[in-house]
């Protein structure tokens, strides 16, 4: 079968791999409909994470069953399912406990690459979710996004405690903090100001849902969100990029008693335990813990209550991996889809 392949920093090949097969009589195969970049996978593709060899790359993916293990019960071949970037038993004390990103069996879709025709997928019952029937077209990128940003942002909505009567901040204009303007807008948030200096982003936050657009990044930033707030901060801030500088904006602009949500995938964050102390704000955040809310996101998309597909902007065939990632990394695209 044909799969995006990393070879070197910047270097995206799409060639021939072997086909994928049943391992573990809980496995499912999938035929892709669709896949996409993440921004996490510039962090390799930029070199800032470390390759070593060729990888297949991806770890979103909705597509439609072929085969199943001896022992899957919940799915089967010819359903179309939508499943979370990391593979889930669905069983363990902490999967019920509503964190299957951190299962103790889990495994990470990345490790396995879903950029390619087909996929196996681990605890196959744990990790797929099948839609209602065979969806329309244009619902496919909306599911596809469920697999991961808009469960991603959806997570870190919840962890910023979003919901009535509270004024959320999204630091972060990528995919995830878009969708997580979305989910705040879903929870019920009163106000949601998103932060970003690039105008079509800045449209698309408003069209799912904010309020208010601050521009400014750093002190400058925080200083605007405690202007906006009669100097308080912000109830709620979704962290939604992963940096030094993200994650410190994000805590200053809670207020003392405020929920960070932040899921930005850290890199090279190292946190002042003294401000941490003076901040008085809770953290929570990490691998989002998609499974658990697909369900319900599987099925606001296909009563077409939410859209969440709009934050693909480019849509190419799987050939042409190498430009969906130029164009991610470029910041041309917010985000590609791929389509199999
Ligand atoms: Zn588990």
């Amino acid at each position: 079968m044909r799969a995006a392949v990393l070879h070197a920093p910047g270097e995206v090949r799409v060639e021939e791999i072997d086909d994928p097969e049943i391992i573990e009589p809980t496995d499912a195969v999938i035929r892709l409909t669709a896949t996409c970049v993440c921004g996490s996978d510039l962090w390799p593709y930029r070199g800032v994470e470390s390759v070593d060899g060729p990888v297949p790359m991806g770890h979103e993916y909705v597509g439609v069953v072929e085969e199943v293990g001896d022992q899957v019960r919940t799915v089967k071949p010819g359903q179309f399912v939508v499943g979370s970037f990391v593979a889930s038993d669905g069983t363990c004390e902490i999967c019920r406990a509503g964190y299957p990103s951190s299962c103790v069996h889990r495994v990470f879709m990345s490790q396995i690459g879903t950029q390619s025709e087909r996929a196996r997928i681990p605890w196959a019952d744990g990790t797929l979710v099948a839609t209602p029937d065979l969806p329309d077209l244009d619902l496919v990128p909306s599911l596809l996004a469920a697999s991961d940003v808009l469960g991603t942002g959806w997570f870190g909505a919840v962890a910023a405690e979003a919901g009535p009567g509270r004024t959320v901040a999204v630091v972060g204009d990528g995919a995830v903090g878009l969708l997580a303007v979305l989910a705040a807008g879903r929870l019920g948030a009163e106000r949601i100001i998103a932060m970003s200096r690039h105008e079509a982003r800045q449209k698309l936050a408003a069209d799912f849902g904010a309020t208010d657009i601050v521009t400014e990044r750093g002190d400058e930033g925080v200083a605007r969100i405690k202007e906006l707030t009669g100097g308080l901060g912000a109830h709620s801030v979704v962290e939604a990029v992963g940096t030094q500088e993200s994650m410190q904006q994000a805590i200053g602009s809670a207020r003392a008693g405020g929920h960070v949500g932040f899921v930005g995938v850290s890199h090279d964050v190292a946190l002042s335990g003294e401000d941490l102390f003076f901040s008085q704000v809770h953290l929570h955040g990490g691998p989002a813990p998609v499974r658990r809310f697909l369900p319900e996101l599987i099925d606001l998309i296909w009563q077409r209550k939410i859209d969440p597909g709009r934050v693909f902007d480019l849509s190419l065939p799987l050939d042409q991996a190498a430009e969906a990632y130029r164009a991610m990394d470029e910041r041309r695209a917010v985000k590609a889809l791929l389509s199999v």
